[in-house]
């Protein structure tokens, strides 16, 4: 089994630091910042054993250097992205089977919000780490790839099991709510997400993780492939990635 500790960064991030007890290894998911990982570190007495990028941004690798200084840990990054993160220890592609504090996990390349962008999934945990690909009821803005490649990116997620844990880059679930309450009012689902979100947020606590199963019921770039949802919304669209980069489109100005 493996503890996760969600740790607030920067404006919007969440860092995710792993502790596995049993083998005494600990990991961290995208320190965007050092400090609020450091004062976890310190407070619990754990050592850093591994630091853990799904891309490049800053927002994602800003605190791996101080990290690595001082613990010397392994740094893991995707393969496709070694242009632009430094000092990688260990690089990862497509379908590779990692350890993760000692967990078995799956790398899948989701190219899209970066050409490089990773997601990991741990199979024995149910617990999938999906970056700036899927968000909360949302996905990453499409930056360096094509429209076509976030979707497909977003279907290999989707092909994922119902029960799978997403631990997501940024607490963007209260403004991407909004956005898919207003598509997709009638989807009595989202309206009590919705309703949860809201109380979590209020109370400032994290909406993350969030189940996969209910996501595909959900999350409206998750069904751009189901033509009863697109009518429903009035797109009157040729192809799925079409639907996609019409949604996509609708949100990036919403
Ligand atoms: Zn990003
Ligand atoms: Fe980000």
């Amino acid at each position: 089994m493996i503890e996760i500790n969600i740790i607030s960064a920067l404006s919007d991030n969440y860092i995710y630091l792993l502790r596995n007890t049993e083998k005494n290894i600990t990991s961290v998911i995208d320190p965007g910042e050092a400090e609020p990982v450091e004062k976890i570190l310190n407070q619990k007495g754990w050592h850093l054993d591994e630091i853990v990028n799904t891309h490049h941004h800053y927002d994602h690798t800003g605190g791996n250097a101080k990290l690595r200084d001082i613990y010397g840990s392994k740094l893991i990054a995707p393969i496709y992205e070694k242009e632009r993160i430094s000092n990688v220890d260990i690089f990862v592609s497509d379908n590779d089977i990692i350890s993760i504090s000692g967990i078995e996990t799956r790398v899948i390349h989701t190219p899209g919000h970066t050409i490089g962008h990773v997601c990991f999934y741990m199979p024995e945990e149910n617990k999938l780490f999906s970056g700036d690909t899927l968000f909360y009821l949302g996905c990453g803005r499409v930056f360096e790839g094509t429209m076509e490649q976030m979707w497909s990116s977003l279907s290999k997620l989707k092909t994922l099991p119902d029960n799978t844990l997403t631990y997501c880059g940024h607490e963007y679930t209260a403004s991407n709510a909004k956005f898919s309450n207003h598509l997709d009012p009638n989807n009595e689902l989202l309206k009590i997400a919705f309703s949860e979100i809201k109380t979590k947020r209020a109370n400032l606590e994290p909406t993350i993780p969030f189940n996969l199963g209910k996501e595909k019921k959900i999350n409206p770039f998750l069904r751009v492939d189901d033509k009863v949802f697109t009518n429903s919304i009035g797109l009157n669209t040729t192809s799925v990635s079409e639907s996609f980069k019409e949604i996509r489109l609708q949100k990036d100005n919403f």
